[in-house]
């Protein structure tokens, strides 16, 4: 039997530090890296936070552990808010299992629909896409998210969003080989007029935050969604996994390499407001209120 440094039987053989984990260690493990990524500055009374909480297994494990940590500091807030896009078949499941998780919890939870935002479901958007010069429905989708999800975060100290260490890892990599820079450092700042975006699980890779669901028999919707086109993501995954064989460890260092080139990069892209919807945006009008106006929604 292999053992846990604390004698107990290991579960888990973590290889970037060479250590097998117990059960017990290795929850703590991870309890441990959320609460040093959130710090001091954020651990503490009065902080109000609101999550987005999807369904799957990083929100669910982020909202989990948020709750668990706050626990005992007074007066602080953690609601969550559910985006439901109107995806039929994979949003009703999650909407399902989330209501349950945050009464369980007993977390405040707002439920915002596209349908009742926009007036129209992805479902319906998607035989449109070309009208609106789109290619895949995540294009759509994504910035939507983002609009809402910023919308309904006013008010709170913080934005909490359920990235773990392999989404870093890819989404760095990604932008880094196409040579998006603005996505790259949007992606480690707040934009101006935002509330601020915390990522408490920026150091916990993907395995880890499974297994901590799993050893806690955490409800998650396994299923990916229906419009997903991760093919090209999948590639990088392929490639980290790789290099994470040769070199255990590439992962954090990537992140590691990118927070501090983000700390010296002074970058600051000047912010309008939205002529219709006030929301920030480098243009005249937001690219949500240019496509419903382009599909006669709005
Ligand atoms: Fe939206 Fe794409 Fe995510 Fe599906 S995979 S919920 S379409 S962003
Ligand atoms: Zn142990
Ligand atoms: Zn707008």
């Amino acid at each position: 039997m292999v053992k846990c440094k604390c004698g107990n039987k290991g579960i888990y053989y973590q290889k970037y530090s060479n250590k097998y984990l117990c059960r017990e260690c290795f929850i703590n493990d991870v309890e441990r890296r959320v609460k040093k990524t959130l710090g001091r500055n954020i651990l503490k009374r009065n902080t109000k936070i609101i999550i987005g909480l999807s369904g799957g297994k990083d929100s669910i494990v982020m909202t989990y552990i948020l709750k668990k940590l706050f626990k005992d500091i007074p007066d602080t807030k953690i609601d969550a808010i559910f985006i439901d896009e109107g995806i039929k078949g994979f949003r009703d499941k999650a909407r399902k299992i989330i209501t349950e998780f945050c009464k369980n919890e007993e977390i405040n939870l707002k439920i915002i629909s596209f349908d009742k935002e926009l007036g129209i479901k992805l479902d319906d958007i998607v035989p449109n896409l070309d009208k609106l010069n789109i290619g895949k429905p995540c294009s759509f989708c994504g910035v939507v998210r983002r609009y809402l999800l910023n919308k309904y975060s006013q008010g709170y100290d913080y934005l909490a969003i359920g990235h773990n260490l392999d989404d870093f890892a890819q989404t760095i990599l990604m932008n880094y080989i196409e040579g998006n820079i603005k996505n790259l450092i949007q992606f480690g700042k707040t934009t101006e007029g935002f509330v601020k975006r915390i990522k408490p699980l920026k150091l916990i890779p993907e395995e880890e935050v499974k297994l901590y669901a799993d050893l806690l028999n955490l409800p998650y919707q396994k299923e990916p969604c229906p419009y997903s086109s991760i093919s090209y993501r999948n590639k990088i995954k392929n490639i980290l996994s790789i290099l994470e064989k040769d070199k255990p460890g590439v992962k954090f260092s990537i992140l590691k390499g990118y927070e501090k080139l983000l700390s010296i990069i002074d970058y600051n892209e000047k912010i309008n407001r939205c002529k219709i919807c006030g929301y920030p945006c480098s243009g005249e009008i937001c690219r949500v209120c240019q496509w419903l106006k382009m599909l006669k929604v709005r």
